[in-house]
C-alpha cells in the first residue's frame, strides 16, 4: 500500500537542548564558503583588469558557480536543520498541522467555540467525533488506572474558595510574566516573545555567528527561569516590540491566571475556577484515607475541567482556556517509596532524557526504566511505576513511542520541595508538547492545607511493639523571650519550635560553648540574638506506639486535551485514491479511540440490502460497538472515503442477503463474512481481544465485486 510519506520532525524549533553539532558546522561552512565565494569573485575581477585570456576567466567563472551550487545546498540543509524538517520531508510542518486542522473542524472533531459571535481565543467545543474519541480515551484512562490500580476516585466542584487556594499557593504565585502594547493595551506573554524572537532569528539570520546563535540557544533553554527583570532587559536589548502594532512594550509584571469569581450573592466569598483538580483530592485526604482503611500507599483520582486564564493562547488545540485534566494522587510513605508492581515495568525500555543529557546538549536516549532507578537517575519506584504506566497508556493509545519522550526537570525547573519530576512529551508540528507531568510532590500539599485549615493531614503508622525513640524536645523560656522581643515574640517561639533536628543540635552546642547565637526568623526577616536563657533544647527517650507523618504525594497529571491533539496528528495521514486523482486524508486511530468502530453500508440502493444493513448496524449496536450505517447512493470509493477520514477502523458493505464483506481501513483487506457472526467479529477485533492479522486467518480473502456485478445478481435473484 502507498502512503504518501509526510513530514517526520527530527528536531523541532521547540527543543531546546544548546545547539547540535551538525548545526554548529553547517553555520561554520557556510559562513566559510561565503568567504571563499567573495574570494574568488575578485580574483576573477582582478584576471579581466589583468586581461587574462578568456579561458582562464571562464574556468574561474565555472569555479564560482559551483561554489555558489555548494552555499545553496549547505543553505538549504541549515534550513532543514533550524526547522526541525531535515532529511527531505515531503510535507512541512505547517502544511502538515494545516492538512490535519482542516479534517479535524470540517469532521467536526473540534469548533471554534461560540463561532457565530466570532469566538473567544482559547476556547473549543468538541463536535460528536470529538467527544467520543475524548470518551473513548477517558473511559481507557479509568480502565487502564483507576480499575488497574484500585485507585479511589472523587468528583469535586470547579468553583474553588479562595482560601484553598491560598494555601496551595495558587493566589501568590500562579503567575505568567506579562507585556503591554504601551499604545493599544494588546497583552503578550513576555517569554513568548523572547522565544519568538531567539528563534526567529535562528530560523533567518543564516550567517549568524556560532557565538551569537549559542546565546539564542542558551535563552531558549533558561526561558523559564527569567524573572520579570532579566526578560524586561533582553526584550529591550534585542529592541523587541509589539509583534502587531511594533508599538513600545512595558516592562513585565506577573499576571494570575485564575479566573476569579465570588460564591454567592452577597459577593463577599471569594473564589476562583480551579486551575487543576489536584486541591480537591487534598482537602479530602482525612476521608480517604479512612476510607482506606487507614493504610498507605493509596491513590486518588479525578477527572474534570480546569481553567487558566492563557494571557495570548496560540497552538489550537494545546494552549487553551478551559480543559480537562486527569490527575492522580499517590500517597505514600516518605520512608518507603517502593511499589508492589515495579516488576512489571522496570524492564521497559522508551526514550527518556534525563538532567546530565540536557546539559551537555545531547539528545534523549532510550533507557531501561529499571536502570534508571538502579542508577538513581529516577529518584524512587513509585515515580518510576508511574513513567511506565504513562508510557503503556499513551503508546497504547495510539501515540508513536518515537515521538515520545520522558523528560526530567532540570534542577531550576522543579519547585524546591519537589524530589523529582519528569514530564511525558509528544512531539507534533508545534514541537515537544508537555502532556503529562510526573513530580514527586513530597509532602508539601498536605503540609500546607494542615496549616492552612488547621486540620492534620496526616498518617499514622502503628508499631507491633512499643518503639522506644529519642525525641528532640525545644522548649522556648516565654519570659525572657518576651522580655528581649516583645511583640515579636510569638514569631521567635515558632521559629525556634520550627527548627530541624539538625539546626537545633548545632544551636544547643553554640549556645553551649559561646552563650549566645544569631538566629534568622524569617517571619521577621532580620536575624536576633538568642542567649542560653531563652530556650533549653534537649533529646529525650520516649516510648511510642506509632508515628505519625505527613506521607508524600505522586502526582501524574494529564492534559487531556493535549493528549488528543497529539494523537490526531500522530494517526494522520493521506494517500492517493483509487483513480490517483486525488490525495485522501485518514485517520489511523487504533479500535480503541476511534470515534465509531464500523460503519455498515449496502453496496447498492436496494431495499433488501439496506434491511440487512439495519439488521447489522442493531446487532452491532446491541453488542455495544458503536456504529454509523451510510445508506445514501453515493459511491463506494466516496463512503470509504468518508470513514476513513473519520478514522473508522472497519467497514461492512452489505452486497448479498446472506454474507457481507468487512474491509478494515489501512489496509482496505476486505473479508467475507456470514450475516450472522459479522457482529461477534467486529466486536472481537474492535475491543483487541484479535487482531487484524488473526481475522484474516479465519475468514476468506474476497475481491471486490463491480457494482455492475452485483446489480445484474440483484436482478437475476429478483
Ligand atoms: P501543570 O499543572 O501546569 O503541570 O499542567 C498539567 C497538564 O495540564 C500539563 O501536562 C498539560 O498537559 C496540561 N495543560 C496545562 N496548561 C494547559 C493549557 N493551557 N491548555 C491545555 N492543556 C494544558
Amino acid at each position: 500500500m502507498f502512503i504518501t510519506p509526510i513530514f517526520f520532525l527530527r528536531r523541532p524549533a521547540d527543543d531546546i537542548a544548546p545547539m547540535a553539532t551538525s548545526e554548529d558546522s553547517l553555520r561554520r561552512a557556510l559562513a566559510e564558503k561565503q568567504s571563499t565565494i567573495d574570494a574568488t569573485g575578485n580574483s576573477i575581477r582582478q584576471l579581466k583588469s589583468s586581461g587574462a585570456s578568456k579561458s582562464e576567466i571562464d574556468d574561474a567563472v565555472k569555479a564560482l558557480n559551483a561554489l555558489k551550487l555548494e552555499k545553496t545546498s549547505i543553505e538549504t540543509q541549515l534550513k532543514a536543520s533550524v526547522s526541525g524538517d531535515a532529511n527531505g520531508s515531503v510535507m512541512s510542518r505547517d502544511a502538515f498541522r494545516q492538512a490535519v486542522v482542516n479534517t479535524l473542524e470540517r469532521r467536526l472533531f473540534y469548533i471554534p467555540s461560540f463561532k457565530i459571535y466570532r469566538g473567544v481565543a482559547g476556547l473549543y467545543d468538541y463536535g460528536p467525533p470529538g467527544c467520543a474519541v475524548k470518551s473513548n480515551v477517558l473511559a481507557f484512562w479509568r480502565q487502564h488506572f483507576v480499575l488497574e490500580e484500585d485507585m479511589l476516585e472523587v468528583d469535586c466542584p470547579c468553583v474553588t474558595p479562595e482560601v484553598v487556594l491560598k494555601a496551595s499557593g495558587h493566589v501568590d504565585k500562579f503567575t505568567d510574566l506579562m507585556v503591554k502594547d504601551e499604545k493599544t493595551g494588546t497583552c503578550y506573554r513576555a517569554d513568548h516573545l523572547l522565544k519568538d524572537h531567539c528563534k526567529d532569528k535562528l530560523e533567518k539570520d543564516l550567517f549568524m555567528s556560532a557565538d551569537k546563535a549559542a546565546e539564542f540557544k542558551h535563552i531558549l533553554a533558561v526561558l523559564d527561569d527569567l524573572s520579570a527583570e532579566e526578560l524586561g532587559a533582553k526584550i529591550k536589548e534585542y529592541g523587541i516590540a509589539a509583534p502587531d502594532t511594533k508599538n513600545p512594550l512595558s516592562d513585565p509584571y506577573p499576571f494570575n491566571l485564575m479566573f476569579q469569581t465570588s460564591i454567592g450573592p452577597s459577593g463577599v466569598i471569594p473564589g476562583y475556577m480551579r486551575p487543576e483538580t489536584a486541591q480537591g483530592i487534598f482537602v479530602n485526604f482525612k476521608d480517604l484515607y479512612y476510607y482506606n482503611g487507614n493504610k498507605l500507599p493509596f491513590a486518588a483520582a479525578q477527572i474534570g475541567q480546569a481553567f487558566r486564564n492563557e494571557i495570548s493562547p496560540r497552538q489550537g488545540l494545546l494552549r487553551v482556556r478551559e480543559f480537562t485534566l486527569a490527575e492522580i494522587e499517590h500517597f505514600v510513605d516518605p520512608d518507603d517509596k517502593s511499589h508492589p508492581k515495579y516488576s512489571e515495568v522496570e524492564k521497559l525500555e522508551f526514550l527518556m532524557f534525563p538532567r546530565d543529557l540536557q546539559m551537555s546538549g545531547q539528545s534523549a536516549k532510550r533507557l531501561c526504566l529499571g536502570e534508571a532507578v538502579s542508577k538513581g537517575i529516577v529518584n524512587n519506584q513509585t515515580l518510576a511505576y508511574f513513567i511506565g504506566r504513562v508510557y503503556l497508556f499513551l503508546t497504547r493509545l495510539g501515540i508513536d513511542e518515537e515521538r515520545l519522550r520522558f523528560r526530567q526537570h532540570l534542577p531550576n525547573e522543579m519547585a524546591h520541595y519537589a524530589a523529582d519530576c519528569w514530564d511525558a512529551e509528544i512531539e507534533s508540528s508545534y514541537g515537544w508538547i508537555e502532556c503529562v507531568g510526573i513530580a514527586d510532590r513530597s509532602a508539601y500539599d498536605l503540609r500546607a492545607h494542615t496549616d492552612k485549615s488547621g486540620v492534620a493531614l496526616v498518617a499514622q503508622e502503628k508499631f507491633a511493639e512499643p518503639k522506644e525513640v529519642e525525641k528532640l524536645v525545644i522548649t522556648p523560656i516565654k519570659k525572657e523571650l518576651g522580655l528581649a522581643f516583645k511583640g515579636n515574640q510569638k514569631m521567635v517561639v515558632e521559629a525556634l519550635e520550627a527548627m530541624s533536628e539538625k539546626e537545633a543540635m548545632d544551636m544547643k552546642y553554640v549556645l553551649e560553648t559561646k552563650g549566645e547565637v544569631e538566629f534568622e526568623v524569617c517571619t521577621l526577616e532580620k536575624t536576633v540574638t538568642i542567649t542560653k536563657k531563652m530556650v533549653t533544647i534537649s533529646k529525650e527517650k520516649k516510648k511510642e506506639h506509632q508515628r505519625v507523618f505527613t506521607p508524600s504525594v505522586i502526582e501524574p497529571s494529564f492534559g487531556i486535551g493535549r493528549i488528543i491533539y497529539c494523537l490526531y496528528e500522530h494517526s494522520f495521514y493521506m494517500r492517493p485514491s483509487k483513480a490517483g486523482d486525488e490525495q485522501l486524508n485518514v485517520f489511523r486511530f487504533p479500535p480503541l479511540v476511534a470515534p465509531i468502530k464500523c460503519t455498515v453500508f449496502p453496496l447498492v440502493q436496494n431495499p433488501q440490502y439496506e434491511q440487512v444493513a439495519k439488521n447489522i448496524s442493531r446487532s452491532l449496536t446491541a453488542a455495544g460497538i458503536s456504529n454509523k450505517k451510510d445508506i445514501t447512493g453515493t459511491s463506494i470509493g466516496k463512503r470509504y472515503a468518508r470513514t476513513d477520514e473519520l478514522g473508522v477502523p472497519f467497514a461492512v458493505t452489505v452486497d448479498s442477503t446472506s454474507s457481507v464483506t468487512i474491509r478494515e481501513r489501512d489496509s482496505k483487506d476486505q473479508i467475507r463474512v456470514s450475516i450472522d457472526e459479522v457482529a461477534a467479529v467486529v466486536k472481537e477485533v474492535s475491543e483487541g481481544r484479535a487482531t487484524w492479522a488473526d481475522i484474516l486467518k479465519k475468514y476468506p480473502a474476497h475481491t471486490s465485486l463491480s457494482v455492475k456485478e452485483v446489480l445484474l445478481s440483484c436482478k437475476s435473484r429478483n
